[in-house]
């Protein structure tokens, strides 16, 4: 696994110095200094505490650390548009029960999204803005998850603003919850507990995600999403797909605009 991070920050010359004498590379964009740098780099440290601002970090995973894995996390990279109504969905959405009016953790989802439509050219996942962890699937996508049985997931019908139901548009939604994450050796931060609700909530994992190998000894789905929840607000969890799914999604190539990542088992 090879972490990078990914900095965007107002041209700074100090900076630049220390990335030319590095044999760094940089881009200056409409002003903004952008550059790349590599975790185990010998001068990410020295480099990180210069620039004093989070980065965006990305992994990247060998074809045999994702061969070899038996769990991946998964997530889609194209996000189609936000759920409607904008400033009504979450109590139109979710199980009004349960989930937080303070810290908005714990969406329940009880009913059907409503969304504009668009087309999928030729991807077969996505996702939308403020909920990045749902996942919808093409008509054609969904035939081919039932032909190779996979399982542990309800079918939402997805609406349009009618709430006419999409004939191309099917939400996957996983029916188990996994706990178990190793926060320490994913590299999870704690961000806060709410005071009302009590939920603890993290920030994404910066390292591999970690899980115990017991969590998984009851469970007999193919997708699942995480007890833990990711974000400030908002109630993110991290999908989660078997090994069955994974050679699924890659031997029909649905992996297109998919982020997948293996998880450790330990
Ligand atoms: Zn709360």
């Amino acid at each position: 696994m090879i972490i990078k991070h990914r900095y965007a920050l107002d041209t700074n010359r100090k900076i630049i110095k220390i990335l030319q004498k590095r044999n760094i590379e940089y881009n200056i964009e409409s002003g903004i200094l952008i550059f790349t740098i590599e975790e185990d780099n010998q001068y990410f440290d020295e480099i990180s505490n210069q620039v004093k601002i989070k980065s965006i970090v990305s992994k990247e995973f060998s074809r045999k650390e994702l061969d070899e894995a038996s769990w991946y996390s998964v997530r889609s990279i194209w996000t189609v548009g936000y759920p409607l109504p904008e400033d009504e969905y979450i109590e139109a959405t979710f199980d009004q029960n349960r989930y937080c009016l303070n810290c908005r953790s714990n969406q329940f989802q009880i009913n059907s999204y409503i969304i504009k439509p668009f087309e999928w050219k030729t991807r077969f996942f996505c996702t939308l803005f403020w909920q990045d962890r749902v996942l919808m699937v093409s008509a054609k996508c969904l035939s081919i998850l039932k032909e190779s049985q996979i399982l542990g997931y309800t079918e939402k019908p997805v609406l349009n603003k009618k709430k006419e139901e999409y004939d191309d548009i099917i939400q996957i939604l996983p029916n188990e919850l996994i706990d178990g994450i190793d926060y320490d050796a994913s590299r999870i931060e704690y961000i806060w507990a709410c005071p009302v609700c009590g939920t603890k909530k993290y920030f994404p994992p910066k390292g591999q995600l970690t899980i115990h190998k017991e969590a998984f000894n009851n469970i007999n789905s193919d997708y699942l999403s995480t007890v833990t929840q990711f974000g400030k607000y908002g109630s993110n969890r991290i999908n989660i797909i078997s090994k069955k799914l994974y050679d699924t999604i890659i031997r029909n190539n649905l992996d297109k605009n998919l982020e997948i990542e293996p998880i450790k088992i330990i």
